[in-house]
């Protein structure tokens, strides 16, 4: 072989080998898809009515230019659903599946793909769960994906791009959503229909991820993953919590049916800083009485839940919210009333979590 080809073999052999080192060096990230409007297909691409969960996993992946070449990226439909009827029967799946594989070398992080309804309840609930310091990303989109700038590819890039990143690791669960990452324990979904619906109103987000390129700000400041008590090993279901919405001149009643059918606890969204009327305190003092737990967290956007603010907790033996809002308080009770606590140490719960 002249001197010129024998040069040009293994310059072409050098750059095969590259190119393969490179690929085999891309992270390996899981997509578990679980539905929602990313997955959603409307008849038009203007059409305001259109159906969560009619697209599978791989037609998402296919539809984001790109994503192959930042990781490894394999999927897996878990559910097909529209977040409003997320189960705790996912939930549950979600954390054993996601558990079993961050367990394995074989992969480095996890993105699950979620209706924004209830994806802050999701992600919150993983926070406390998983038991790996690997990255798990939450993402959705808002608009369909057969709708005129439809955002979900790009979301799922990024979503894909901080699951990939180093700097991800031991930051918990996040939810990343038009450009931007938030801790699920402070963030909440604050408009129906705008891309940019989460916000994190009192700690702010965690960072920010523009087509791929990621920065952090800070780190959560709540126990999540490894450093979490909670553990959701064998479980099959959680206990039963529900949710009350204060107004003013509430009717206590929905607090007695909530007992009489079975609730181990109760969140009431309060008017305020967690306020309740006369009424309602006594059909909590009643409940309490009767060993169930009661949390007064609160139906205002901001601001914290004080213990013993106008409420006097010590006396009536509630639980105040302090920063998570009522949807995010039932998650963390149904965990904390998964082993016998004092109120005392399921108030100290709702301090650290
Ligand atoms: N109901 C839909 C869901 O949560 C709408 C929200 C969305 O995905 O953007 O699945």
């Amino acid at each position: 072989m002249q001197l010129r080809y024998r040069v040009l073999v293994i310059l072409l052999f050098s750059i095969t080998s590259l190119v393969c080192a490179q690929q085999k060096k891309l992270p390996n990230i899981v997509i578990l898809a679980t539905g929602g409007t990313i997955a959603g297909a409307a008849e038009s691409g203007t059409s305001a009515g259109y159906t969560s969960g009619q697209v599978g996993v791989q037609t998402m992946i296919d539809a984001v230019p790109g994503i192959k070449d930042i990781a490894n990226v394999t999927g897996e439909q878990i559910a097909n659903v529209g977040s409003q009827d997320m189960s705790i029967k996912i939930w549950l799946d979600l954390a054993h599946k996601i558990n079993e594989l961050l367990a394995t070398d074989a992969v480095d992080g996890i993105v699950i793909t979620h209706g924004t309804d209830t994806q802050e309840e999701t992600a919150y609930f993983l926070n406390l769960v998983v038991k790996s310091d690997k990255p798990v990303v939450t993402t959705g989109s808002m608009r369909p994906s057969t709708a005129v700038s439809a955002e979900g590819p790009l979301n799922l890039y990024n979503a894909v791009a901080v699951a990939a990143n180093k700097k991800a690791k031991g930051r918990g669960v996040m939810i990343v959503m038009n450009d931007q990452i938030h801790s699920p324990q402070a963030a909440t979904k604050t408009n129906t229909t705008s891309v940019q619906t989460f916000l994190s109103p009192m700690q702010g987000m965690l960072g920010a991820v523009l087509y791929g390129q990621l920065e952090f700000y800070r780190m959560p400041h709540n126990i999540h993953t490894t450093k979490s008590e909670f553990s959701v090993k064998g479980v099959k279901e959680l206990p039963r919590v529900d949710v009350i919405f204060g107004a003013a001149d509430m009717n206590p009643d929905l607090i007695d049916l909530s007992v009489k059918a079975g609730a181990k606890g109760i969140v009431i969204a309060g008017v305020g800083n967690g306020n309740m009327n006369a009424a309602s305190l006594e059909a909590c003092k009643k409940a309490i009485d009767k060993g169930i737990v009661v949390v007064r967290s609160t139906r205002v956007p901001t601001g914290y839940v004080l213990r013993n603010g106008e409420v006097n907790d010590d006396k009536y033996g509630t639980i105040a919210s302090d920063e998570l809002n009522a949807q995010k308080s039932r998650v963390l009770l149904m965990l904390a009333l998964m082993k016998k606590h004092t109120a005392a140490e399921i108030q100290e719960i709702f301090y650290n979590y």
